[in-house]
Formats: structure tokens, sequence, C-alpha cells
């Protein structure tokens, strides 16, 4: 954590919860997390549930997110849902480009970008996800692949535009299976992204960016990833479906 940034916690629902039962857990949320004053919550359920969960967070200190969006303004696009629907319902921010939705529906480097851009024109934040597969790992090609997704990912983005952005480092690897990045493992990534947002932007806009860690955080490991410097928050799947147990990571010390 560094102090000039502001930690933010997140929670992706991923496809689970019904409306009623995203009502439920939101509702159940609010008063375990009303104390959390230094800290971004943001809540990303289905798009089914976005309307419900808006109502439940009004006035909270939660916000919300959606966990997908199309790059076009609006048309013959069936299936798909707009930044002006998304922020009709009261989202602040959308997740864009997270592993599942490169590894199953096809997402490249290319439409990462282009949601981006339109996320951010729209006046959506964007919670822009990157990561390697363990195979890319293992053959050495972390920082070609890291490199290319925070590339392409923020291509023509401008840097007025990019403090409304948080990029999201998820080892493939570990997301939804029990395997943690150590957190030295993480924090490497952490500054290497840092490092090319310092070269693709300048100093300034790398040091001010929010660098999130997801992959099998919990409560027990929250603590020891958000010590390291260049780790600024957590986007959280599993361990975000529970309302005591996302409380607990949220109030992490
Ligand atoms: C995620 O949904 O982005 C994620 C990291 O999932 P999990 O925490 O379950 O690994």
């Amino acid at each position: 954590m560094n102090p000039n940034r502001k930690p933010i916690l997140a929670g992706n629902w991923k496809m689970n919860k019904t409306s009623s039962e995203a009502r439920d857990l939101a509702a159940k949320l609010a008063p375990l997390v009303s104390g959390v004053k230094d800290r971004e919550i943001v809540l990303a359920p289905t798009f089914t549930s976005l309307q419900t969960v808006s109502e439940v967070i009004k006035g909270t200190n939660m916000v919300l997110a959606a966990q997908n969006m199309h790059w076009e303004d609006k048309g013959a696009f069936t299936g798909e849902i707009s930044a002006e629907m998304l922020l009709d319902l009261g989202c602040e921010y959308v997740i864009i480009g997270h592993s599942e939705r490169r590894q199953y529906f096809g997402e490249t480097d290319d439409t990462v970008n282009r949601k981006a851009k339109q996320a951010l024109k729209k006046g959506l934040s964007a919670i822009l996800c990157v990561g390697e597969t363990l195979a890319e790992r293992e053959a050495g090609k972390l920082n070609e692949v890291i490199s290319r997704q925070v590339t392409v990912g923020l291509k023509d983005i401008v840097t007025e535009y990019i403090k409304k952005i948080v990029i999201a480092y998820e080892p493939v690897w570990a997301i939804g299976t029990g395997k943690t990045a150590t957190p030295e493992q993480a924090n490497e990534v952490h500054s290497l992204i840092r490092q090319k947002v310092k070269t693709l932007y300048n100093a300034e806009v790398a040091q001010g960016l929010r660098i999130q860690y997801g992959g099998s955080v919990t409560p027990e490991n929250v603590s020891a990833l958000m010590a390291k410097p260049d780790i600024d928050g957590a986007l959280v799947g599993g361990a975000s479906l529970k309302p005591d147990t996302f409380a607990t990571l949220v109030n992490f010390k």
C-alpha cells in the first residue's frame, strides 16, 4: 500500500446470485463495512442484479460496477449492454477484460481496449484486467504478456482518462484455484505494470495508478498482499460471495 493511493477492494460476483440473493448479500454487507472510510468498496453483481444492488447501496460507502460492457453506443448487438445502460443504473465502474472473458468469450487486447475507451468516454471508471496463464509464466513470457496487455489495453487512452483506470493484475493460474501468487510475486508484476505505464505516460501517472491484485484473495492472505508497496487493492471472486468473509477482507489490518 502507498498512502497516496486509496485502496480499492472489489467483489466480482461473476455468474452467481439471483437478484433477490444479490439484494440480500448487499444488504447484509452494508452494516459490516459502514465504518470503512479510507478504502473504496466496489460491488460487481451480474447485469440482472445491478438495479436491485444499486438501490440497496445507495447512500452507503459502496459503489456499483458491471462485469462487462460493449464498446458501441447502441444498436444491433443482441445480448449486449452499453455504457449508458450501466450509468443509468448507477454504475461507477465496469470490469473489462477479465481473464474468464478472454478465455471463454474470445475477448482480445483489442476488444479490451475498445471497451476501455468507450467506458471512459462515457464517464465510467474501468477496472482493466491483465494476467498471464501458467503456460506463459512457465515459458518465461510473463513480462512480454503483461507488457502487451497493458500497452494494447491502454492504446490511445489519453493521460486525462488514465485517472479513471484501475489495473487488476490477475494471474490466470490463481483465479478460483486457491493458489494465490505470493505477495512478492504479485508485487513484482505490479511494479512491472507501473514501470510500463511510466514509459507509456509519465512518472506522475504511474505513481497515481491503482493496481489491484486478484486471484484467490481471502481474509487470511489479504494483509500480506496489501503490505506490499505496489499493491493497491484486491479484485475478489469467491471470497466476495459471503457478507462476513468479504467484510473481514475489506476490514483487513
Ligand atoms: C476474480 O473473480 O477476479 C477472482 C480473482 O476470483 P477468485 O478470487 O475466486 O480467485
